[in-house]
């Protein structure tokens, strides 16, 4: 059984450094996408797999990184 979960998570903004929360979706085995950090409100993209327990492990990038 999949668990659909959504979880939060704590990730360093790649701009400024400040510890910002995100939610993460377990439901989905990977996906990217942008969240604008809570302090510099610059794009980070997040890159989120999910485990097949349902756990995410995340990682983030600028923008501009190739
Ligand atoms: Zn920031």
């Amino acid at each position: 059984m999949i668990i659909h979960s959504i979880q939060e998570a704590s990730v360093n903004c790649p701009y400024c450094g400040e510890v910002i929360s995100v939610l993460l979706d377990g439901s989905v085995e990977e996906q990217e996408y942008i969240e604008d950090c809570q302090v510099c409100c610059r794009p980070i993209v997040l890159h989120v797999q999910a485990t097949i327990d349902g756990a995410c492990t995340v990682e983030v990038r600028d923008e501009n990184e190739a």
